[in-house]
């Protein structure tokens, strides 16, 4: 029996059943773990807590629990009692937390397996694969190509069919660009929906943590057990949401989809055609889909404000990495020393690069002119999808409009701050906090391409009864690389 291609719920079935222990489970994902042809994408498989653990969940066996025995990777931001936890950086390689994130426990509570702790650009800054202190990740369906990030190791295993799930991080859109690039699911709930205690952040104002799968039932079953309060995130609420995956298919005949007349004005011409392909598809199903306007000069701004509140919000979170409390220290005469010198030799050049633009940001000059101008531009973004969320259900973007680039475009895609609006539509969904899902789309040059769904904040359950319908008019789910040719 080969699991690799298997969803959550298939596994599950061959769980409960016994034709398969938690312990046989478990050794064949370290083998295949072990023989992957990108071995970068792993930063820590810690083999004997995994045993231990399937043998112990062997002798408690729960037939009821959807998760019992479930391997799933985390990205190395999130904290693992005992095991390393990196963020890709090398400034925290010697990092091994003694709590464990809240995510993590509650998976623990539910008796799945984490099976690994997954590369990531370096605190998740960047959206290529190629800027983690751990090496490089590429595409696995061409290996000339981005596999996008920063959930770069997440969006690998997923698409590889290592493990059915896992667990990533979004502040711009690294959650729902890479799962475009690998033709997955990614999924970024409401902000506060599910805590993000224990998950070094980014940009505290932007980060969600969030999911990857490879079908929607699957993604809703992981929110029935993830959407919790938490008392340790002050960011985290109580979902007025409950049985996900019992209710998926109950999306409401009178769902009123749209889409922005400036993006796909912008498309190239082969995917637009794709895109009222669908529009069109929906219609005949009965659903209501409506063209909005958006104001163009505000799409511009998108990627500038990003930046501008992103990275001083980065260097103020990232404060502690100093080389004095944790982590890497370099030698130095004095507190100011130690830290140049530990931040000059433990960190990459992008994070460093967004540290300094951050700090230049934050100067009490400067505030007036970049920072507080782009949190009100951010606002006024937020304002107008909410409103068109006010009115509309659920709003399509395009998470990607062309097959993932390729690597030797990679330094150019991640720091040019006067790229395309398309390249940065999904941060619009950071700056709002809304829900927003990508499932698998289509193909181009025998590369996935992804689609994105957004709703208003709050309407979790709704985004993803609605991408339940979508995945079924697609007809694309449970894909693996290798498993059917990708065309
Ligand atoms: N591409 C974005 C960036 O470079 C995405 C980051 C993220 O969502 N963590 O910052």
């Amino acid at each position: 029996m080969n699991y690799k291609n298997l969803s959550i719920r298939e596994l599950h079935e061959l769980l409960r059943t016994k034709k398969i222990t938690a312990l046989d489970l478990t050794k064949q994902v370290i083998e295949e773990m072990q023989k992957d042809d990108q071995p970068n994408f792993l930063i820590t498989l810690p083999t004997d807590d995994m045993l231990r653990y399937a043998q112990y969940l062997d002798q408690n066996f729960d037939p009821n629990n959807l998760l019992y025995g479930i391997p799933y990777v985390a990205k190395d931001n999130f904290s693992t009692k005992n095991i390393r936890t990196t963020a890709g950086s090398k400034i925290l390689s010697n990092y091994i937390p003694n709590f464990n994130a809240t995510i993590v426990e509650l998976l623990n509570q539910n008796q799945a397996m984490m099976a690994g702790k997954v590369t990531l650009d370096e605190l998740g800054m960047g959206g290529t694969g190629l800027h983690s202190a751990y090496g490089e990740i590429s595409n696995p369906y061409d290996q000339k190509r981005q596999i996008g990030g920063s959930s770069s190791g997440s969006v690998y295993a997923v698409a590889k069919g290592l493990v059915p799930f896992s667990l990533g991080t979004d502040t711009g859109d690294s959650i729902r660009k890479p799962a475009s690039y690998v033709g997955i699911v990614g999924f970024k709930p409401t902000y506060g929906a599910i805590s993000r205690y224990g998950v070094i952040p980014y940009a505290p104002s932007l980060d969600h943590a969030g999911f990857f799968t490879r079908n929607v039932d699957d993604m809703a079953l992981i929110a029935d057990v993830t959407f919790k309060k938490d008392d340790k995130d002050f960011t985290s609420f109580e979902t007025r949401d409950q049985d996900f995956l019992k209710d998926i298919n109950d999306l409401k005949p009178t769902t009123k989809f749209a889409y922005l007349k400036e993006v796909q004005e912008h498309l190239p011409e082969k995917i637009k055609r794709k895109y009222e392909q669908l529009f069109n598809k929906l219609k005949a199903k009965g659903y209501e889909v409506n063209e909005v306007s958006f104001d163009l000069d505000l799409l511009n701004t998108i990627n500038p404000v990003y930046m501008m509140i992103s990275y001083p919000e980065a260097i103020s979170s990232h404060a502690n990495l100093s080389g004095m409390g944790f982590g890497m220290r370099a030698e130095g005469e004095n507190y100011a020393q130690i830290m140049i010198n530990s931040r000059s030799k433990y960190l990459g050049e992008i994070v460093k690069r967004r540290f300094v633009i951050g700090s230049l940001n934050l100067k009490q000059e400067n505030q007036d002119l970049y920072f507080l101008k782009a949190k009100r531009v951010r606002r006024l973004i937020a304002n107008a999808l909410n409103d068109i969320l006010a009115s509309d259900d659920i709003l399509i973007l395009p998470p990607s409009f062309q097959p993932a680039p390729l690597i030797e475009t990679a330094l150019e895609d991640d720091e040019k701050a006067d790229s395309d609006f398309l390249h940065d539509i999904l941060v619009m969904g950071n700056f709002a906090g809304i829900p927003s899902i990508t499932i698998p789309f289509t193909t181009e040059e025998a590369m996935p391409i992804g689609i994105n769904l957004n709703a208003g904040v709050y309407q979790d359950k709704k985004l993803l009864q609605a991408a339940k319908v979508l995945e079924d008019i697609i007809g694309i789910k449970d894909r693996i690389v290798g498993d059917k040719k990708y065309d």
